[in-house]
C-alpha cells in the first residue's frame, strides 16, 4: 500500500476554488500551502487555476469551462497530475478522471502520500496505512467502474460486481487488522511511557514546518530530522532534558496542517497521546509566515479535538530573523525599521505577546533569545515539579539564572 515516490519530479497542476467562505486571499494561501504540499511528495507546480464558485460543482468540482481550459492545458503541456485543494467525493474523482485523463488527487490524498513517505517506524507505518485503506475503501466501487468502461463494459457488470465486493470485504478485513496491530502497539507504548515515572513532561506542538525539531535540537542536544518540508517528522521523539539539575521530558510531535485528513487525526490519535499526557504544552508559532495567526487557530481546533486544549500552554513564535514586515500594513510594528528585524522588545509590545501570558520570541535557528526560553521552560516545570516533589522545593530555585 505505502508507495516510495519516484526521485524525479513530476509536473503537476493544482485547482481551488474562490467561494464565499474563502476570499480570493484565503485561497491563495491555501494554495501556496498545497503547492508546498506538492513540492513535498515529490510534484513540479507548473500552474493553478481557481475558481470562483458559490459551492463546488457536485459532479466536477469546477465548473465545465474551466475544466475545458485545464484539460488544454494538460493536454498542451505534458502534465501527469491534477491536484485539487479540497477532498473530492469519490463520484467527483470518478468524473473528472474521465475527462482529464491523468492522475487525480485531492488534498486529503496528497497528505496521505507524504505520511507514507515519511513513516519510517513500523508503528508511523500503519497509522498511514490504516489511514489509506479508510480513505479508499468509499472510493473502491468508483475504481472498478473506472476500470470496467476500460475493459470495455458490455458484460462485465456482474463480475465487476462481485469483485467489488470481495475487495470491499478485503479492504475491510485488513482495516480490522491494522486497527488490532494499532491497539497492540498502544498498549507497548502506554507500558513505555509509564515506565518513564512522574517526570514533568512537556510537548513542543505546532504547526508543520514552524521549527519543533529545530527547537528540540537545541534544547536537548539531539539529533530529530529537521526539514524545510512539511512533516519531515511523524514519529513522536521523547527525551529527557536537565535545564538546573531539573530533569523533565521533552518530546517533538507531528506537526498540524489545515484541512487535516480526517482519517488521519482519528490513526494518529495515539501518537498524540504523548500531547494528550503531557503537563505542559509549548505551542510553536512560526512568525515568519504569512498565515502564521490561521496556523495557530488551527492548532487549537486540534488542540480541542485531542481534548488537550485546558493544559498549560506557552505560546513561543519562532523564526524572528525570519520575519519580513509588509510594507503596505500601516499596523505593521517593522514598518519603518531598516533593521531585518525586531528587537526582543519590540516583540513584546505586540499584541502576539499578550495572547497568552508571557510569550516567547526567539529564534531556534539562530539560537537568539534561546536563554529565556530555557529560563521560562524551567520556571514552568518546576511549578508542577514541586506541587508532584513537594520536598524538593528546596533543591530547585524558584528563578533559574544561567
Ligand atoms: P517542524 O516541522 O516544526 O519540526 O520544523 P523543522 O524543525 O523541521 O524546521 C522546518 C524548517 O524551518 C527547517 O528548514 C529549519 O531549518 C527552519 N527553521 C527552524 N527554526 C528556524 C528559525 O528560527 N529561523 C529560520 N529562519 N528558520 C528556521
Ligand atoms: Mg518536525
Amino acid at each position: 500500500m505505502i508507495e516510495k515516490q519516484k526521485s524525479i519530479y513530476e509536473k503537476v497542476i493544482l485547482i481551488g476554488l474562490i467561494t464565499k467562505m474563502q476570499n480570493q486571499v484565503k485561497s491563495k494561501e491555501y494554495l501556496d500551502e498545497l503547492a508546498f504540499l506538492a513540492y513535498t511528495a515529490g510534484g513540479n507546480v507548473v500552474c493553478r487555476f481557481t475558481q470562483k464558485l458559490d459551492v463546488p460543482n457536485p459532479k466536477t468540482f469546477i465548473g465545465t469551462g474551466k475544466m475545458k481550459k485545464v484539460k488544454d492545458f494538460i493536454d498542451q503541456n505534458d502534465v501527469s497530475t491534477a491536484i485539487f485543494d479540497d477532498e473530492l467525493s469519490p463520484a467527483q474523482q470518478k468524473n473528472i478522471e474521465k475527462i482529464l485523463q491523468v492522475k487525480i488527487i485531492d488534498r486529503t490524498n496528497l497528505i496521505l502520500d507524504i505520511f507514507a513517505q515519511r513513516a519510517t517506524s513500523s508503528y508511523a507505518r500503519t497509522q498511514v496505512e490504516l489511514a489509506q485503506y479508510e480513505y479508499l475503501l468509499p472510493r473502491l466501487a468508483g475504481m472498478w467502474t473506472h476500470l470496467e468502461r476500460q475493459r470495455g463494459g458490455i458484460g462485465m457488470r456482474g463480475p465487476g460486481e462481485t469483485e467489488i465486493e470481495t475487495d470491499r470485504r478485503i479492504v475491510r478485513d485488513r482495516i480490522a487488522l491494522l486497527k488490532k496491530k494499532i491497539k497492540s502497539i498502544d498498549r507497548q507504548m502506554r507500558v513505555q511511557r509509564g515506565n518513564r515515572g512522574s517526570l514533568v513532561r512537556v510537548a513542543l506542538v505546532g504547526y508543520t514546518n514552524v521549527g519543533k525539531s529545530t527547537l528540540m535540537n537545541v534544547i536537548s542536544k539531539s539529533e530529530v530530522f529537521a526539514e524545510n518540508k512539511l512533516f519531515a517528522t511523524l514519529d513522536t521523539t521523547v527525551r529527557k532534558v536537565v535545564i538546573g539539575n531539573l530533569p523533565f521530558l521533552l518530546s517533538d510531535t507531528v506537526g498540524f496542517i489545515r484541512k487535516l485528513p480526517t482519517q488521519l487525526v482519528e490513526s494518529f490519535k495515539s501518537t498524540l497521546d504523548e500531547v494528550r499526557e503531557a503537563d505542559l504544552l509549548v505551542h510553536v508559532v512560526d512568525i515568519a509566515h504569512d498565515s502564521f495567526e490561521d496556523h495557530v487557530d488551527s492548532v487549537n481546533l486540534i488542540l480541542d479535538e485531542i481534548d488537550s486544549n485546558d493544559k498549560p500552554i506557552h505560546m513561543v513564535f519562532n523564526k524572528i530573523d525570519a520575519y519580513e514586515p509588509e510594507p503596505w500594513d500601516p499596523e505593521d510594528l517593522a514598518k519603518e525599521k531598516t533593521t531585518k528585524h525586531n528587537t526582543i522588545e519590540e516583540w513584546k509590545r505586540t499584541w502576539m505577546a499578550r495572547t497568552n501570558g508571557d510569550a516567547l520570541f526567539i529564534s531556534a535557528l539562530e539560537k537568539e533569545n534561546l536563554i529565556q526560553f530555557r529560563k521560562v521552560l524551567y520556571e514552568k516545570v518546576r511549578e508542577i515539579h514541586v506541587t508532584r516533589f513537594p520536598y524538593n522545593k528546596f533543591l530547585y530555585p524558584e528563578v533559574f539564572y544561567e
